[in-house]
């Protein structure tokens, strides 16, 4: 390398509008034939490589791409292909495959987990301790070959690498984790040579788990496994990329041997650049410097940015540098140019995938032909930023004044939890169990042809509230029928549970084609959080107030809450996302005001993202939990005592939370537990929780119906650890997803379920 060199570390699969997803799913349908499901990917591949080339950039990946998720990939590719599915003998590979991660009649998918601290999720691998690695195919020697031969770019194949890898498997006990990896570590190599046989110059191994706190045991396996590689390779060079943070033990990392070392200068906290200042880069390697952030949609501060890359060049010559955004771009929206609604001043600022590598290629270029040359890009750039910094949009007086208020005041309820629970018990009047839903109600095609119609200007505003108001109605009436105690009006009037109140705040904004790939063929379109967060008018009081007023029941009037917006959106930069948080929670805490005022005393605020946006190290967690806490509490706390506030959480495991939960001081909480029904129990034998609490007594991802004793049972298995007075009996997520008929169904047989164990606990109690 006579010169730096930009790259690619990974590349959204998703295609410019949504392609892949599309084709996927008409091939699942059985509308499209496998060949042609395979040529349309094909296609979709190539012209993504095509475009990278375009762009200028000199390190392509190859094997980043996907027909559902790299995970699965890797674990297919190297033998472990769940029993259950491997018996079915009669299926084709590739439908094999999408079993594996979408279930069959016969079989259970495999478990799906978040990819490290990102909205993105993953195939788990399930590898049983006994299980004989073998490579079943080198998937990526086709995806090299293709590009070599159809486009005549030598792509830089990317792998996943096998310490990472076993980590994020399941299914085997610790002790066989040495076992397995020396097993699979010739395999490695055998897709490593074939690789470079085949022309490859380069090949990425991913290795993020490098980014979390590791034992000095993996430090070793690290050395073990790298060193055994790199014996038996001649001219292929290998990239050991890392991301997401700081690498963990520096030294040793950048030692480990392998001729370049990848490393994220953007969410590492300066710790990377610090550690590179303090103990150099070995004279013999390459830096992979991941300079622009593959996580945000925001441009760059190029001019920041190549004076970072300056102080990086002080250590090493450019000649040893390859420069990339700072992870694969999966996280990111494909491109900027098919937005055309969106306001030129937020546009102007706006980087996805294609812009940020555009980025990486003028630093590159910065480096190579000399700071000059790129001034007027940096200009350029950085009068973007500043036009949206200094507008009025990020300078919203009032709500900067409230946050600062708020930060001398701690918000507390007023009565601890135990008077909370006797004046709500008065109030409400509920039967021990009481039972209630999480929120939403089939969301059938009705109620989304509805709000299209409204939307495109069909229906005015008047026609469309009656319509939501039919549909409440109806509801209501189905729910007393059903004989539950809590009521929710259904949120019918909601797309999704961000962008709703998104919608309705000020500071937000939502893109048109900004899709981000969350799982299988299923993409996320986060909003933009660019400005100061504002409330001006209430958000939810009409339709839970309407609900409420037909009925004598409590109606829970039903908020997302802010970590759970601010996780599930792309933020500002100029703002730390706690000071975000805080914003959302003040908006939050207005909109509550509001709801009490109009006689609503129960009210959930859902947080099912809490979880996820936990730090990847040990030390970042406390702070983080904290902050949420804080947060949680600014939004809730200045209730009255009667207000009874609930939350609810889902998608991630919460015995080792269970101490920030209780710090939230809700009244209420229900927790997604019917798939993993016994592990959370199980945490309530360790640790007392005294508030209300409901653990789902049965899983509303499939369409099955549970049976009275069914439900009766996973009640009577909670009540060994908690107490009838403190049990809510709940499904354990809201119902949108499900048809009409088979939830009144399974409400019926939850609703039977309660009172056949309420008339049995309660000569006890
Ligand atoms: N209240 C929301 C609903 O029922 C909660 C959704 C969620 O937990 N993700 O749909
Ligand atoms: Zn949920």
């Amino acid at each position: 390398m006579a010169k730096a060199i930009s790259s690619t570390i990974g590349y959204p699969r998703i295609g410019e509008k949504r392609e892949w997803k599309k084709t996927l799913e008409q091939y699942w349908k059985g509308n499209l034939s496998k060949d042609e499901l395979l040529t349309e990917m094909e296609s979709l591949r190539l012209n993504d490589i095509k475009k990278q080339k375009a762009i200028g950039i000199d390190l392509i990946p190859v094997g980043d791409f996907s027909l559902y998720d790299h995970v699965l990939d890797t674990s297919i590719m190297f033998g472990f292909i769940p029993e259950r599915f491997g018996e079915q003998e009669d299926r084709d590979t590739l439908d094999k495959y999408f079993d594996i991660a979408r279930g069959n009649k016969d079989a259970v998918a495999s478990e799906m987990t978040k990819w490290f601290d990102t909205n993105y999720h993953y195939i788990v691998p399930e590898i049983d301790g006994d299980t004989e690695p073998a490579l079943t195919k080198n998937r990526l020697l086709p995806y090299f070959l293709e590009a070599k031969q159809k486009l005549g770019i030598i792509g830089k194949p990317v792998i996943l690498g096998p310490i990472t890898f076993l980590k994020l498997a399941k299914g085997f006990k610790p002790e066989d984790f040495n076992k397995l990896l020396n097993k699979l570590v010739p395999l490695y190599i055998q897709v490593i040579k074939e690789l470079e046989s085949a022309g490859a110059k380069w090949i990425q191994m991913d290795e993020p788990i490098l980014n979390t706190t590791l034992t000095d045991e993996d430090i070793t396996r690290f050395k073990d496994v790298y060193h055994t590689i790199n014996q038996e390779l001649n001219s292929v060079k290998i990239i050991l990329q890392t991301y997401f943070e700081a690498v963990d033990d520096y030294e040793e990392v950048v030692s480990l041997p392998v001729d370049a070392i990848g490393l994220d200068f953007i969410h590492d906290d300066g710790a990377n650049l610090a550690a590179l200042k303090k103990h150099g880069f070995p004279s013999d390697k390459i830096l992979a410097a991941g300079v622009i952030n593959g996580r945000n949609i925001w441009k760059a501060d190029i001019d920041q940015t190549f004076t970072q890359l300056e102080t990086i060049t002080e250590d090493i010559d450019k000649e040893r540098l390859i420069i990339q955004p700072s992870c694969s771009l999966l996280h990111v929206p494909v491109t900027v140019s098919t937005e055309k609604d969106l306001d030129p001043l937020l546009k102007d600022t706006l980087s996805f995938a294609d812009q940020k590598l555009e980025e990486t290629l003028v630093l590159t270029d910065g480096l190579n032909k000399g700071r000059k040359t790129i001034e007027n890009k940096i200009q350029e750039q950085t009068r973007s930023i500043e036009k949206l910094w200094n507008s009025a949009d990020r300078n919203n007086q009032r709500v900067q004044k409230e946050v600062e208020f708020w930060k001398e005041v701690n918000p507390e309820r007023n009565a601890p939890f135990s008077i909370r629970q006797k004046i709500q018990q008065d109030f409400f009047k509920l039967p021990l169990l009481p039972t209630t839903t999480i929120g939403s109600l089939p969301q059938t095609t009705e109620i989304r042809q509805g709000r299209l119609k409204w939307r495109r200007g069909e229906w005015s505003d008047n026609e469309y509230g009656a319509f939501i108001e039919t549909n409440i109605a109806e509801w209501i009436e189905r729910q007393e029928e059903i004989g539950l105690d809590v009521l929710i009006h259904g949120e019918f009037e909601r797309n999704d549970m961000v962008e709703f109140f998104g919608e309705k705040l000020d500071g937000f904004a939502f893109t048109r084609y900004g899709w981000v790939q969350s799982y299988g063929s299923r993409c996320v379109k986060p909003p933009i959080i660019y400005g100061d967060v504002a409330l001006n008018e209430p958000m939810t009081v009409k339709e839970i107030s309407y609900a409420q007023s037909l009925t004598d029941k409590p109606v829970k009037g039903m908020l997302t809450g802010p970590i759970t917006i601010l996780n599930w959106s792309f933020v500002r930069e100029d703002l730390q996302g706690s000071e975000v948080t805080k914003q959302i929670a003040l908006a939050l805490q207005k909109e509550i005001r509001w709801l009490e005022e109009n006689n609503i005393h129960m009210i959930q605020v859902d947080e099912p993202a809490l979880r996820e946006g936990l730090p990847l190290k040990l030390n970042k967690q406390q702070d983080y939990l904290d902050e949420a806490v804080y947060a949680f509490k600014l939004a809730t706390s200045p209730v009255k005592d009667k207000t009874q506030i609930h939350t609810h959480m889902c998608y991630s495991e919460f015995g080792e939370i269970m101490d920030t939960i209780d710090q939230l001081d809700a009244d209420v909480i229900s927790i997604e537990a019917a798939r993993s029904h016994g592990e959370l129990i199980a945490e309530f034998e360790k640790q007392s929780y005294a508030k209300g609490i409901g653990l789902g007594v049965y899983d509303i991802h499939s369409p099955r119906v549970p049976a009275v004793v069914e439900m009766e049972k996973s009640i009577l298995r909670a009540l060994e650890v908690l107490h009838p007075r403190q049990f809510w009996v709940n499904p354990d997520c809201g119902l949108k997803t499900r048809g009409i008929s088979e939830t009144v169904t399974s409400l019926t047989h939850m609703v039977q379920a309660a009172k056949n164990i309420r008339n049995k606990v309660k000569q006890n109690v």
